[in-house]
């Protein structure tokens, strides 16, 4: 198997009448699946997609996600995912830097996408799952998938990597194949009476790979929630008798405040699995205690398609740990100068094999910057035991991550840089009980300058997603640099305030 489109038609082959994934009412089988999607592929070819061309898909976890990935793949194109989230001046960069001239998103956010559009020159597709049947009816469906080789990318994940300026992870087909059958088969372990909880967003690698993907490569089931809400996600987990539940810390805080309501019956859950950030020992403790179920921690980037280190379900998993490097992946610690560190030394990991980006989309010095030596070096900084497990102490790159989504400090500090009062600004992380970290702003004012805090979270507020803008705004007189005018983001201590919504 050598092209994602292909996983699809072989699993409607094998799995047919059995649901493929399901949005509340709405149930596709596998073979209504395909079908819709080869339906897609035409009316993609219609508009002029060859094989190579960039689709953006720019929707949440909704039922048209799979049919218009897939279509997408099916016609030879290369799927370009995006955070339905994010304000149209950011999606319009991600357009333009791709090269998209088409792009797929759904009603609830067309009005921001049909913006970024206009701005880049390309045409908008809205697919309402309403009219979702007229819409897949308008074309025959492809009769076959459109050869792409192996190494040939499959998808461009926008992340800001180790530097904060955003790029594309462009992900072959093998990359992408060859890691959710190593989820499927060794990690998750899912056969075709499992049914996967979807409500990881699948424009995301972890939902993309470890939900999706695998899903499809097993014939399970995929239970989609479009926005996660702990009651909404008890209810469905309930409903469709979910076995495995994949989430990131903040889910998992959100489902043990909520805890289980009585005369919920959750038993067919038999595996959690976490990533994207640290899962507190505590939580996971708490979460196996009220949920009666194993959680699994795993660890990966957009880069690496993501899954890179798993705690393995035959061995005792270790809390706190991110687990071991996965089939057909090597994983070692290395210090600044390249060599490896000893056992129980920090270093940064470092990843090589399968599962590893081509490069970074059009940014060759970027590519050859994160691959130094042949290992695609990931900015994050771990600890190994003496069994093989890694441990992740802390964080090289610059990055926030605030209830599973990234925040990247240097995008919010140049939106701050364009306000007229602001001198100098730092954009740092503070610990937040419910969303993990939580993004706090510090900023020096023009000599005469005057404004308030509320006004620059404003001022923000409007110009990024929702999830970015900094809810605590603080101001000092100054901020502590280095000897080369560095902003030492590490002497930066925010006071905690009353948070803003
Ligand atoms: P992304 O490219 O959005 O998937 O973000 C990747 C980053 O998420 C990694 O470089 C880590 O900083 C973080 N991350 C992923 N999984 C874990 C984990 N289990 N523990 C700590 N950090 C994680």
């Amino acid at each position: 198997m050598n092209n994602l489109a292909a996983l699809l038609a072989e699993s409607a082959w094998a799995n047919g009448d059995r649901v493929a994934v399901r949005q509340d009412e709405i149930v596709l089988t596998y073979a209504q699946l395909d079908e819709a999607s080869a339906r897609i592929a035409t009316l993609l070819q219609a508009k002029g997609v060859h094989p190579g061309d960039r689709v953006a898909l720019v929707m949440p976890n909704v039922i048209c996600f799979p049919v218009a990935y897939y279509g997408i793949l099916r016609a030879g194109g290369v799927v370009v995912p995006m955070n339905p989230l994010l304000k149209a001046r950011e999606t319009a960069f991600a357009l333009r830097d791709s090269g998209s001239r088409i792009v797929l998103t759904n009603p609830a956010f067309a009005d921001e996408v049909t913006t970024a559009a206009a701005d880049v020159g390309a045409a908008c597709l809205v697919m309402d799952p309403t009219a979702f049947d007229a819409l897949v009816q308008t074309a025959e469906p492809l009769p076959k998938v459109v050869d792409r080789a192996q190494d040939d990318t499959a998808v461009i994940l926008y992340t800001s990597g180790t530097t904060g300026i955003p790029k594309g992870a462009e992900l072959s087909h093998r990359n992408l194949i060859t890691n959710a059958a190593t989820a499927a088969e060794t990690l998750l372990r899912v056969g075709q009476n499992d049914v996967l909880f979807g409500g990881l967003p699948l424009f995301h690698a972890f939902g993309q790979t470890c939900a999706l993907n695998t899903a499809v490569a097993a014939g399970a089931a995929l239970t989609l929630l479009p926005r996660f809400e702990p009651a909404k996600a008890l209810e469905i987990m309930q409903r469709d008798a979910v076995t495995v539940f994949l989430g990131v810390p903040t889910m998992y805080t959100a489902l043990l405040r909520t805890g289980i309501p009585g005369g919920y019956d959750l038993s067919p859950l038999r595996l959690a699995v976490s990533g994207g950030a640290s899962l507190p020992v505590e939580v996971l403790h708490g979460f196996e205690r009220e949920f009666d179920v194993t959680v699994l921690e795993g660890y990966g980037l957009s880069e690496t398609s993501p899954v890179a280190a798993f705690n393995p379900p035959d061995r005792p998993r270790k809390a706190g740990s991110i687990g071991l490097a996965v089939r057909g992946v090597e994983l070692k610690l290395v210090a600044d100068d390249g060599a490896a560190v000893g056992q129980g030394e920090v270093g940064e990991i470092a990843i090589r094999g399968e599962n590893i980006m081509k490069g970074y989309w059009n940014r060759p010095d970027a590519t050859a910057e994160a691959m130094r030596g042949g290992w695609f070096h990931s900015g994050d900084l771990a600890r190994v035991d003496e069994d093989g497990y890694y441990f992740i102490v802390d964080r090289k790159k610059d990055l926030i991550i605030r209830g599973g989504y990234n925040v990247y400090p240097r995008e919010i500090e140049e939106v701050l840089y364009e306000h007229p009062a602001v001198a100098e600004a730092a954009v740092v992380g503070v610990p937040h009980e419910i969303h993990g970290e939580e993004v706090a702003a510090v900023v020096t004012l023009r000599d005469g300058a005057q404004t308030t805090a509320d006004q620059i979270r404003d001022y923000i507020k409007q110009r990024v997603a929702a999830y970015k803008y900094p809810r605590i705004v603080t101001f000092a007189d100054a901020l502590p640099k280095g000897a080369t005018g560095k902003i030492l983001k590490r002497e930066i201590v925010v006071e905690r305030q009353e948070l803003a919504d």
